[in-house]
């Protein structure tokens, strides 16, 4: 459980999936889901984003690998290569297209974000729900749309929290608590821990709301969380009654 949304070091990361993650975009580089590496940080080569009020990621898909003088940026994303394989825009696009159309189940993907240099959020598994080719008004795009799973983790909830944390609050925060976890110390298993927004009245989360913890302290913050959720669930159907 303890591995959603962890902080974990790039090394560590190829660790737990046993595989080397030589790009972003890997379709199923494992027996039973894909894995893509994404970034919202400024300078990031994508332009990938959180969607803060669904949880959804949107994606952008890949540009081809530079050749000569062209600047990638300048022409079409791909969806084949010059072979006539697909390329992995392609491979995920009709993954994507199988799901809404054919009512194939979707495909699971375990997404990591880069946080800064070296440093990675684990931030569990999404489902491809869409896919479309957009004209960015020079060139063709592919974006791509994914929704945290729908599992019956019990820290689900926990988890959908700690998703919506900025990235750039979750930068800042790791520069103020110097990487490492604020009541012992321990630069290990570090997670984002955030007060519940409502306890302050309000849902903004910034930097003072927001601190890092290693998986033992998280752990006992996660389960005083849990006694809470039927207090949770109150409030947010109050606010959806107001239309909040
Ligand atoms: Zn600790």
């Amino acid at each position: 459980m303890a591995r959603y949304k962890a902080i974990i070091s790039y090394t560590e990361m190829l660790q737990q999936e046993g595989v080397s993650l030589q790009r972003g975009m890997n379709f199923r580089i494992k027996p039973n889901y894909s894995i893509i590496l994404m970034s919202v940080r400024r300078g990031a080569p994508y332009n990938d984003r959180w969607h803060d009020d669904t949880g959804l990621l949107e994606y952008e898909g890949h540009d081809e690998p530079k050749k000569g003088d062209i600047d990638p940026k300048t022409i079409n994303q791909p969806l084949r290569n010059s072979n006539g394989n697909l390329t992995e825009n392609g491979k995920f696009y009709e993954a994507a297209m199988a799901y809404k159309n054919k009512n194939v189940s979707p495909e699971e993907i375990q997404v990591y974000e880069k946080i800064s240099r070296g440093i990675w959020c684990d931030q569990g598994r999404f489902e491809l729900i869409d896919a479309i080719i957009a004209h960015d008004g020079k060139r063709n795009v592919f974006r791509f749309f994914m929704q945290p799973t729908q599992s019956s983790h019990r820290n689900e909830l926990f988890l959908k929290q700690t998703r919506i944390i900025p990235t750039q609050v979750k930068v800042e925060v790791w520069k103020r608590d110097h990487g490492s976890c604020v009541i012992c110390g321990s630069k290990e298993n570090l997670h984002f821990d955030h007060d519940i927004p409502y306890s302050k009245g309000g849902s903004s989360i910034t930097e003072k709301n927001v601190r890092l913890l290693c998986a033992k302290h998280n752990l006992s913050k996660s389960d005083k969380i849990m006694g809470y959720v039927p207090w949770i669930a109150g409030v947010a159907s109050f606010l959806l009654a107001r239309g909040a």
